[in-house]
């Protein structure tokens, strides 16, 4: 009997656009976007007959690279098939894909599980093919009058990695596939910024039932957003007592659900046979090549013993490639003396506030931040005016103003700290005070909020200059005082 309250078990396969300058099996340049459509086609990708293919040994390299990065065992022989189907985006109504014999096995990626600690997620196997084309469809897939298709993306590497069941949730699956992306990012064969260059595919189940499986998701929130609508749709199936079928379901990233598709899908029989233009790839004497760089893992190590990152910092730095290269540029002039404090307003605020703004970290000069954090190290300014100044910052950027820098910053807007000047705030607390005498009452009669809001007003009359250790000295001193 299936419980609603049953585990909720996750799988992911992970198809990845391998970062080569050429296409799997023929010269044709992957860069598909920057030309119109159907530009960088030849006859081996779009599939003409008779057409030979090549393989590209740079692409084998990466997913070797891969394979080794995630712990896989690579099979020193592997073997091209055919998969076959009929979809507009297939020009020659195959796939060249691997099948019996994929070029990795086994491995694992670890992840910080939902209970803390770091989790193994097993991994079944990777496999190198190639990307189909380009549907783009003039209007609502099911319903839209006719839809285009671009062969620029025909025969671009992928690698699919395929995972075991081994997720708890789907925060779980979201972070095995920012820590994917990471491993992917630091091994330098992937940009995670090409629009398209991850598609998933998620097998999701609450323990006692059938299993489905949610189709080509492109977005790594869209993997979250589809696993908790179907956690939420099938525990409610279960709920009413119904049977949850076994199917291929597709995700409308727009409109954050899921939907059934066409039972014809799931019974593909893709016919797949070894691909007789290909010879079996047998990679032993490339193995030796095969250099890993520093990875996620090692360079948060690293973060932690370096510069006293706490685990939380450092997880979030070395989480993305370029935030831990900025995090390291950024103290590299004293790297004890300025790691604590940069750590804090790199993976907390500066991130937080480029979310805010969906801004890209590439248009922040590690010195601006480097100048703010020692603006905030030497006391100057307090943190409230650290952030003020951060916002301008990145405004400026953001609008392609000139870039002040921040002592300019603090200048102009007068946000520096006046040690020894309490004139200011005493003025303020006594207006704070006079102008609201509910938190009066309210602090006298013990009411905890009374404080921290009285904090508030005081802020905001200082516009954040007040030092927050001096405020809450000189407020609790003049309180007690009218308590009396
Ligand atoms: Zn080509
Ligand atoms: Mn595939």
């Amino acid at each position: 009997m299936a419980d609603p309250d049953g585990q909720v078990i996750v799988g992911l396969e992970v198809h990845c656009q391998l970062d080569t300058k050429s296409k799997l099996f023929c010269g044709c340049s992957t860069d598909y976007r920057s030309d119109g459509p159907n530009t960088h086609v030849c006859p081996i990708c779009l599939g003409l007959p008779g057409a030979m293919p090549a393989l590209n040994k740079r692409a084998i390299e990466y997913a070797m690279k891969v394979a080794k990065a995630l712990n896989c065992e690579i099979l020193n022989e592997s073997e091209f098939s055919r998969k076959n189907y009929f979809y507009p985006d297939l020009d020659k109504a195959y796939q060249i894909t691997q099948y019996d014999k994929p070029l990795a096995e086994g491995g694992y990626l670890e992840i910080e599980s939902d209970e803390g600690g770091e989790r193994k997620i097993r991994l079944t196997r990777i496999h190198v093919e190639e990307d189909p084309g380009r549907l783009v469809h003039m209007g609502n897939v099911e319903r839209g009058k006719y839809s285009l298709v671009d062969y620029n993306r025909a025969g671009i590497p992928l690698i699919e990695i395929v995972s075991e069941p081994d997720m708890r949730s789907p925060k779980e699956a979201r972070k095995f596939l920012n820590k994917l992306r990471a491993t992917l990012e630091y091994l330098n064969v992937f940009d995670s910024e090409k629009e398209g260059s991850i598609r998933v595919d998620a097998n999701i189940s609450i323990k006692g039932s059938e299993r489905v499986e949610v189709k080509n998701i492109t977005s790594y929130k869209g993997v979250e957003k589809a696993l908790t609508f179907e956690v939420t749709r099938q525990k409610n199936l279960i709920r009413r007592g119904q049977k949850i079928e076994r199917e291929t379901r597709h995700y409308l990233e727009a409109r954050g659900v899921t939907q059934a598709g066409r039972s014809k899908e799931q019974e593909h029989d893709y016919r797949y046979f070894p691909e007789p233009d290909l010879r079996p790839l047998r990679v032993r004497s490339w193995l030796d090549g095969i250099v890993l760089p520093e990875l996620p893992d090692a360079r948060r190590e690293r973060f932690m013993a370096e510069y006293g990152c706490s685990l939380n910092h450092a997880r979030t730095l070395t989480g993305e490639l370029k935030l831990a290269n900025f995090f390291e540029k950024v103290v590299a002039s004293d790297k004890r003396g300025l790691s604590p404090l940069a750590a804090t307003w790199i993976a907390d605020t500066l991130k937080g506030e480029l979310n805010y703004r969906d801004m890209s970290l590439d248009l922040v000069e590690p010195a601006a931040m480097t100048g703010l954090v020692l603006l905030l190290k030497a006391e100057t300014i307090t943190d409230k005016s650290g952030v003020e100044v951060l916002r301008v910052m990145l405004d400026q950027r953001l609008k392609n103003e000139p870039a002040e820098t921040p002592d300019a910053i603090v200048k102009r807007l007068n946000l520096a700290k006046t040690p020894g000047d309490t004139g200011a705030i005493t003025k303020a607390i006594d207006e704070a005070i006079t102008e609201n005498p509910k938190a009066l009452d309210d602090y006298r009669a013990g009411r905890s909020g009374a404080l921290n809001f009285l904090v508030g007003q005081v802020m905001k009359k200082t516009r954040g200059k007040a030092d927050p250790a001096e405020l809450n000295r000189l407020l609790t001193g003049e309180l007690k005082k009218r308590e009396a």
